[in-house]
Formats: C-alpha cells, structure tokens, sequence
C-alpha cells in the first residue's frame, strides 16, 4: 500500500532555497548573500579561534555523553544568562529567573510560543514585526497562536517607522505578545535607539503587553555585547516580565551545535519553580533534552576568563569587518553614480542589510550577475569581502540602473 500519494509538494524555504540556486550556479564569480552564516575575508566559513581551543579542553578532559537534564547543562544555562542579562541582574540574584537550554534560537522561540500557548492568560496572539524573520511566523502558527503585525519599517526611508510602530503597540488590545528583536533586527538591520527603547518600555507598560525578545545577535551589532543587550537589561529595570530567546549561532559561530537558552523573567522563586515545571513538559515531548556538545563549548568559553576575553575579540573582529563593509559599499555605490540614496547601508547594523531593491532587480541579479539574496532584498553583508565587493557594487549599481 502507498500511504502518501496525495501528500503535495511544499514551496522551498524563502531563505535556505537561494543556497539551493546559488549551488545549482556553475558561474565562477558567483556571489551568495543570501544565508546569514558569518564568512572570513575570503569568503569562508569561520570556526573561531576561542571555540577551537575549547574544543581541545573537552577533547582532554573525555567526558562522557550522558544525557542532560530537560533543562540542560546547568553551567552553561547559568553562563549563558548572566551573559544576556548582566551579572548584577536582579531576577538572577534574587533567584526568579527561569532558563532552560534549547535548541538554538529557533528551539528557543518554541518553548517560548508552547509555553504561551498553554498558559498565557491573555488574548493568544503575538505582534510581530513587520518584515521579521520568516520563521516566526509557522512558529508561532502552529501552536495555535494568531499572528498579527505591527509597522516596523519605513520603505520611504529605508528606516524604522517609529511613529507607525508606536501607534500599533497603542492601538492593539490590552496584554498581548509583542515581539521585539534585542539588537540587528532580522532582515532590515534597523534597531530603534536606547530613547526609543526607553518609549517603547513604557508603552508596552502601560499596556500591559508581555515583551518576548529574540536575542539571535548579541555582539554581532555592535561588536559590544552589553551594548547590544540594552533593550532587554533595560526592559527588566523597568519591571517586565520578559521572555528572552537566545542564540550562539551568530556571535560563537556554532550555528550547527544548537546552543541558546529560553528564559521567563517571573515574580518570585517559588513562582520560578512551578514555571519551570510546566517548560519542562513542553520540552520533554519535543526532544526529551538538548544536545551537549555546542553548550559545553560555551560554558568553557564564558568561564574561563582568557577564553572570554580572546571570544570578545573575535566577536568585536567580526562586527567591525562588516561596518568595514559597510562603509566600503556604500562608497562604491556613491563612485559609481548609483541612482537613489544608500546611507542606510551603513546605518543599518548586523549581519543584515535591507537594500531596498524591488523583487524583479533581485532577480535580474540573480539571472545577470549570478548575484544571490533572498527575494526582498536582504543581503547578508558577511558575504561581502574585499574579492567581491566591487563587482557586487558594480553589479547591483547596473541592476537598479
Ligand atoms: N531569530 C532571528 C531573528 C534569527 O535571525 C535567527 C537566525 N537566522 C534565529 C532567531 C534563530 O537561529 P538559530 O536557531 O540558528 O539560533
């Protein structure tokens, strides 16, 4: 018996379908911006070096492969908050801050939509921003939980629609999920400034909305990982509940060890456990527990103190050598008499740039130049090196002639 005749072809994924094309392109001066993986200066995938030394540690001390707890590596999960929420947080030091390890960041916003969806108390919707990363979209879906919007980006600009975002968060019921990126929001690459910030924590307060953050990107904005933790340290001073995402795809470059955490702000210790009881039974039928390999990476990187400061390094290394790009194609761009205004190719941050070309230049990039990027626009600025950029420059600078 065929079990699966009627079962249809999906669509291919809007990200990982241009790697698809751009392996398929035989053309020897192809060019991908389309993943938001980190490349060295010459266009490779890069291990850094505070990764490799903690892999010969683990390597010498032989551990062995037993299973963790539901909620993982303990060392690593308190490593990896005091990380994201500063040492002197107070719901660390007062003992109600619930964490468990996930599955990267995508393993993270899951435990977070399973947990709201099984005991929010409010309307079960979540606001997204709008573009936001694809993936928070099924998410979210398929748990049941409605997605709804908010004006995040000001196409006349190339910016943040500030005003747009803040008359959705007050117009929108009481109590609801608003999603809110930490830092080099994911794919147009504009942040709101630490005023905005400050607006934005008052608005959600006064509105009783749970702020949910998706941290893919500490370090990686900025290069200075307190700095692009201001939005949610601040959110905590002010006394929200936050729920944090959090991933080491990015700024450790373990995006296939599958490291983050997912963690509740909640209101007292007692209160952590009886959360952190019901998180375990959202993970415990997911994955039972989480990989142990990329968490012990990282626990040795942020407990030794030399392996902190060399990561630190690398991290600041790799965030300046995309504002290096940064500034490098917007220069080229203007040399090249590009039609229209690009200086938000350097105000933007992270490992995004949102170019602001149509669809149908996207694709004559694709066709012409064997130019890669995801449909609307987006390049991934570590694909850029000093081998590519003029002739991506010259390139898109003949696309949107
Ligand atoms: N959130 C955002 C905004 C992202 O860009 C990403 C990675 N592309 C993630 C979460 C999750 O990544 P991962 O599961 O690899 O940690």
């Amino acid at each position: 018996t065929n079990f699966w005749s009627t079962v249809p072809q999906g669509p291919p994924d809007p990200i990982l379908g241009v790697t698809d094309a751009f392996k398929k392109d035989k053309a020897p001066n192809k060019v991908n911006l389309g993943v938001g993986a980190y490349r060295d200066e010459n266009g490779k995938p890069y291990v850094l070096e505070s990764v490799l030394k903690a892999e010969d540690i683990l390597h010498q001390k032989k551990l062995d492969k037993e299973y963790l707890p539901i909620t993982g590596e303990a060392e690593f999960v308190k490593l990896a908050s005091e990380l994201a929420y500063g040492k002197n947080s107070k719901p660390i030091q007062e003992g109600r801050l619930a964490v468990a390890q996930s599955v990267s960041g995508t393993g993270a916003l899951r435990i977070a939509s399973g947990f709201l969806s099984a005991h929010y108390n409010g309307p079960k919707t979540v606001y997204l921003p709008d573009p936001t990363w694809g993936n928070h979209v099924p998410i979210f879906e398929n748990v049941g939980i409605k997605v709804q919007r908010y004006r995040y980006f000001d196409k006349k600009t190339v910016g943040l629609d500030f005003i747009g975002m803040k008359e959705d968060i007050k117009l929108i019921a009481f109590a609801l999920q608003i999603l809110l990126h930490a830092c080099a929001q994911n794919p147009t690459g504009i942040d709101p400034t630490q005023e905005q910030w400050k607006e934005l924590s008052e608005l959600l307060q006064a509105k009783k909305h749970l702020a949910l953050f998706d941290m893919a990107y500490q370090g990686f904005a900025s290069g200075d990982i307190i700095r692009d933790a201001y939005a949610p340290r601040y959110f905590v001073e002010q006394g929200h509940q936050i729920i944090l995402c959090q991933s080491f795809a990015k700024n450790l470059g373990l995006y296939a060890e599958r490291a983050g955490t997912f963690s509740m702000v909640v209101s007292s210790a007692e209160e952590k456990e009886r959360v952190l009881s019901q998180v375990k039974r959202i993970i415990r039928p997911l994955y039972s527990s989480p990989p142990i390999h990329g968490a012990q990476l990282v626990a040795t990187i942020l407990g030794s103190p030399e392996l902190y400061e060399q990561w630190l390094g690398e991290v600041k290394k790799m965030a300046d050598r995309i504002i290096d790009m940064r500034e490098k194609l917007y220069n080229l761009l203007v040399e090249l008499k590009t039609p229209g205004e690009w200086g938000h190719i350097k105000s933007q941050i992270g490992m995004f740039s949102f170019t602001g070309i149509s669809a149908e230049q996207v694709q004559a990039l694709a066709d012409h130049a064997h130019v890669y990027m995801t449909k609307d626009g987006r390049i991934s600025m570590a694909g850029l090196n000093e081998h590519n950029i003029q002739y991506f420059a010259e390139s898109l600078s003949k696309a949107v002639k």
